[in-house]
């Protein structure tokens, strides 16, 4: 299972399975000491490579892993002043370490937003064993506007295929399906 294209520390090596009944885990910074930490109840939902500009990456990584799980599944435990939102303009707010960089969780305040009550999250970043693992490719072609180049594309989208990540160059179609039901519901076109 070894290729030349690496997608992410988490999934290059195969994807590990998910822990049934698993518990949670906490999310740790990059930081020598001070972490910040970040307690997860729970299972994650929905967990996917993203090749968007925005999600945060580990060093070398083509693409983030993010998921999501419900707000209040979050607290921030230790060193939550070391916390700063990237981006206070962007849909979805990145709390990131001040210090080492790393996004700890995102989180959409806009409650007419179709994902509002749900945090992004990096699982990579808590030691437990058992997070749900990636189920497709999200926002492909945007690693190009990270630097990639294009001419890989093609292998890079047959090793997502080889991985078992459907690679979209928006989100999966169930995704892009529940912000379309939300929008339609919002304007009144669907009552389902
Ligand atoms: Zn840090
Ligand atoms: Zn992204």
């Amino acid at each position: 299972m070894t290729s030349p294209i690496t997608i992410h520390p988490a999934v290059d090596r195969g994807i590990k399975p998910k822990a049934e009944n698993f518990a949670g885990g906490t999310l740790l910074c990059q930081c020598t000491d001070n972490r910040v930490a970040v307690a997860i109840k729970g299972q994650c939902a929905h967990n996917h490579v993203c090749g968007c500009t925005k999600c945060w990456k580990p060093k070398g990584a083509l693409f983030s892993q993010v998921a999501v799980v419900p707000r209040d599944n979050l607290t921030v435990t230790k060193n939550g002043e070391k916390l700063a939102v990237v981006d206070p303009k962007a849909v979805i707010q990145r709390h990131a370490c001040k210090q080492c960089g790393v996004h700890m969780y995102g989180r959409i305040e806009n409650k007419a937003h179709p994902f509002y009550g749900f945090d992004f999250i990096h699982t990579e970043l808590s030691n437990e064993d058992g997070w749900a693992p990636p189920e497709f490719a999200a926002f492909v072609s945007s690693i190009i506007e990270s630097g990639a180049n294009p001419n890989n594309m093609g292998a890079v989208r047959g090793r997502l295929k080889e991985l078992g990540l459907e690679p979209y160059d928006c989100l999966s179609p169930a995704l892009m399906d529940a912000i379309a039901i939300h929008t339609a519901k919002a304007a009144g076109a669907q009552s389902h």
